[in-house]
């Protein structure tokens, strides 16, 4: 069972307030390197197993950097990522490019930073190659189809996901390629989102060990390394088991030494790229209760919108609310806490089982280190909030400003317009 506690007491909270307003996101830098250690514990068995972090959960250099300290490389797919990457100081070999739908300039920028290009169709080969040419590590992502299950049970629909090649053009995509100068290969499939069983892994991992082996068998093609991507989730709801990365580390081991090295393979690097795992737990959104209102429902109005977390207005998502200083007090009220988007999907709890909250009180959205801010936009002309960084001294690092009008106003130059 997941405990859901905050990183942050009531006082660590207080004393933040006095210097930045809410809302903002906070991050743990204590929680994320030691996610990081686990994470790379787990895989110690593999000497060259790799974390690339998927940066579009948390594009934040000051975060990319710890991460980078703790051994991680980065999982990039536009542009402006790879821009990021770059100044976090990352280098060939520690990026990954796994993107879709690829512009042909965006081969030709994570090629020349060296990162190592995934490839999402066989069609991308003929852009990748007039873009930058064909590299000698290539990867090429894949698309099994049908129903994904463990056991009986279906954890979602690769055969509706627009993601990887089918089987049979997998093995065309490593032929050509290799015709056309690529000496290795990497192999990658994405196939369930947020799965909060140790199963997972090892079962996409068996999956992918044994398209891998067929594919070296078919094709001649030198398999370097396996990419399990993202998808390892968390535990959101308070009820939930979390997932145990060491069990999962261990499962995808076995199936290693069961697949790959009985065939010859046993030298291929595991690589992940995770995103939820790595940051979710380790970062939160910190909102004032502003306003109660008492109509057909009991509502509490708050500083934060759905423009600082999506989440729970696009997915209905869950993400756990801990009301700071209260965290013993009975949970004796039912509440809606809300957003002043005007758009009624603008809640971060509906009838949520909660403790008496007062105006003013501390709120603590749970778990919103990876795809939180990420996610944020500017409906309803709503600015984005600033971004905090807990270190492990206690001191905090301001490592994202909150925007103001002018940021809101600066893709266009309309005589008159002034910011005061
Ligand atoms: C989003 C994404 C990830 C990370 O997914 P998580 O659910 O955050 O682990 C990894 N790889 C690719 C290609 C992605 O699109």
């Amino acid at each position: 069972m997941s405990e859901k506690k905050p990183f942050l007491t009531l006082e660590q909270a207080r004393e933040i307030t006095r210097t930045f307003p809410t809302p903002f996101h906070i991050y743990d830098e204590e929680g994320i390197r030691h996610t990081a250690r686990a994470l790379n514990r787990a895989f110690a068995w593999n000497p060259g197993f790799k974390e690339y972090f998927a940066v579009k959960a948390t594009p934040n250099p000051f975060i990319l950097k710890i991460l980078h300290e703790e051994g991680c490389g980065v999982d990039c797919s536009t542009d402006t990522e790879l821009m990021l990457a770059k100044a976090a100081g990352f280098g060939g070999g520690e990026i990954m490019f796994s993107s879709n739908d690829t512009p042909a300039s965006e081969f030709a920028r994570a090629n020349d930073q060296g990162a190592i290009i995934n490839l999402d169709d066989f069609t991308l080969i003929e852009t990748m190659e007039a873009a930058c040419g064909v590299p000698e590590t290539v990867c090429c992502r894949y698309n099994p189809g049908g129903d994904f299950a463990i056991g009986n049970e279906i954890m979602d629909q690769p055969r509706e996901a627009k993601y990887g090649m089918t089987r049979a053009q997998l093995a065309q995509a490593y032929r050509v390629l290799m015709q056309k100068g690529a000496r290795e290969f990497g192999l990658h499939a994405f196939l369930a989102s947020n799965t909060l069983t140790n199963a997972y892994y090892p079962t996409l991992a068996r999956i992918l060990f044994k398209t891998a082996v067929e594919l070296h068998q078919e094709t001649g093609a030198h398999i370097g390394f396996i990419n399990l991507s993202g998808g390892v989730g968390i535990a959101y709801r308070p009820h939930e088991t979390e997932n145990d990365i060491a069990v999962i580390g261990e499962g995808v081991r076995k199936a290693y030494e069961e697949v790959l090295v009985p065939a010859g393979m046993g030298d291929v690097r595991i690589f992940t790229e995770l995103g939820r795992f790595m940051l979710g737990p380790n970062g939160a959104l910190l909102t004032t209760a502003m306003h109660e209102k008492h109509t057909y429902k009991e509502y509490i109005g708050v500083d934060a919108c759905a423009c600082n977390l999506m989440r729970p207005a696009m997915y209905r998502a869950y993400h756990h609310i801990t009301v700071l200083g209260k965290e013993h007090a009975p949970e004796d009220h039912l509440y809606d806490v809300v957003g002043g988007l005007c758009e009624n999907n603008d809640k971060f709890a509906i009838d949520r089982r909660m403790p008496k909250i007062d105006r003013g009180d501390l709120l603590y959205i749970h778990d919103t280190g990876a795809h939180g801010f990420s996610m944020g936009y500017n409906y309803n002309g709503k600015l984005r909030s600033a971004e905090l960084l807990l270190h492990r001294d206690g001191s905090v690092q301001m490592i994202r400003r909150a925007e103001t009008p002018k940021d809101y106003f600066a893709t266009f130059d309309f005589a008159g317009l002034t910011f005061d």
